[in-house]
């Protein structure tokens, strides 16, 4: 019989200071700002708009938040050990959130990703260490994924399952638990609606989750591009149902993902992908800097909220996030001959965004 000591057994030292490194990596990051915008026609009618910054993490997006959890999730069950290789299907932003922890844990990263991944992407995960394996459709990622991980014994990450459940959805100052600690010393400190788009379904499921249990009256609005399965789903129920797939890179998906879950949401808005790409525009003028496009739907969401409420009199504060920075996107949606080739012309979308945002009640 062995006697009981309190140095832990060589296994579980691995396992510690891996842990002990991401909780080190928490300890040294500052949370993200809480950006009002300026927007004094609706201001005027007692409605504020808000984004949180999520394109400050030291990863450039929100997913920096779900690659952590998804380590000390993966960690902690004992799915991931000294060398083993983490494998993960992504339309990229969360490939590189987990290169860099990955990197952080000296372990081997594999993204495996559609081949229309952006180029800056691909050199992101590159840049942090990890391999990218292109597969020829979003549809496909998922089955190379778990392939890569058998043949190299090691850990298929897969966030499209395990978002919803790696995040501590009651606190642990999770983006929800963040966004209303922020909001204490505004006008209006608890938001009427939080407006999301959904990849994962990851940060709807926190959020939703998190304004339940705190039994707040705030709504929760996920803006769903076109060629996303969500919406459909949202409507039936049916899990079955797929989609062709959204152009709108981080958000909607071609299949209903396990980690979306329906039954937190409380409305569901469709945006044509041209008003993403005017809103994206608009926005970053407003903000006198670059946003990605998935920042650009939530943004019509949060219009179309905004307008509804100015309608009925209501009084009260929206928040969103700014997901990640236009610059990744610099050869893509902020290159007008790329929208147009792939979206058409954006004229009347543009007049929409910007009436909404100048002319409301005047
Ligand atoms: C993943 C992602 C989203 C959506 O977040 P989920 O939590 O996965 O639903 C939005 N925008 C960008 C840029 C993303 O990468």
């Amino acid at each position: 019989m062995s006697t009981p000591t309190h140095a832990p057994a060589p296994a579980d030292r691995w396992l510690h200071g891996a842990i002990a490194r991401i909780e080190a990596d928490y300890q040294r990051s500052a949370d993200t700002h809480l950006i009002p915008l300026r927007l004094p026609a609706f201001a005027a009618q007692g409605i504020d708009l808000y984004l949180k910054d999520e394109s400050t993490h030291p990863t450039g997006s929100l997913k920096h938040r779900l690659a952590r959890s998804l380590f000390l999730y993966a960690l902690c069950n004992g799915w991931i050990g000294a060398g083993s290789t983490v494998v993960e299907s992504s339309s990229g932003s969360t490939a590189v959130s987990e290169a860099y922890f990955a990197r952080l844990l000296e372990l081997p990263f594999v993204a495996v990703m559609p081949r229309s991944t952006s180029p800056e992407k691909i050199a992101q995960i590159e840049f942090h260490g990890g391999r990218c394996h292109l597969v020829d459709s979003a549809g496909l990622v998922y089955e190379q994924a778990r392939a890569i991980a058998a043949q190299t014994g090691g850990h298929y990450m897969d966030q499209f399952t395990y978002a919803e459940r790696a995040t501590d959805w009651r606190g642990n100052n999770n983006i929800a638990e963040s966004m209303f600690t922020q909001m204490a010393r505004e006008r209006h400190p608890v938001p009427r609606w939080i407006v999301v788009g959904a990849g994962t379904g990851g940060t709807s499921a926190t959020i939703g989750r998190y304004m339940r249990y705190q039994r707040h009256a705030s709504r929760l609005c996920v803006a769903d591009p076109a060629g996303s399965v969500f919406s459909a789903h949202y409507r039936t129920g049916d899990t079955t149902l797929t989609a062709p797939g959204s152009r709108i890179e981080g958000i909607g998906r071609p299949r209903v993902e396990p980690s979306f879950i329906r039954t937190l949401v409380d409305r569901m808005i469709e945006v044509p992908d041209v008003e993403s790409v005017a809103a994206m525009r608009a926005l970053s003028r407003l903000l006198g800097r670059r946003v990605g496009p998935s920042t650009g739907t939530n943004f019509v969401a949060m219009l179309t909220l905004a307008a509804e409420m100015r309608e009925r009199g209501e009084r009260g504060s929206i928040l969103s996030l700014l997901c990640d920075a236009g610059e990744r996107y610099l050869p893509t949606y902020f290159d007008p001959a790329w929208v147009a080739q792939c979206f058409g012309d954006c004229t009347l979308a543009q007049h929409k965004i910007d009436a909404q945002i100048g002319a409301c009640g005047n």
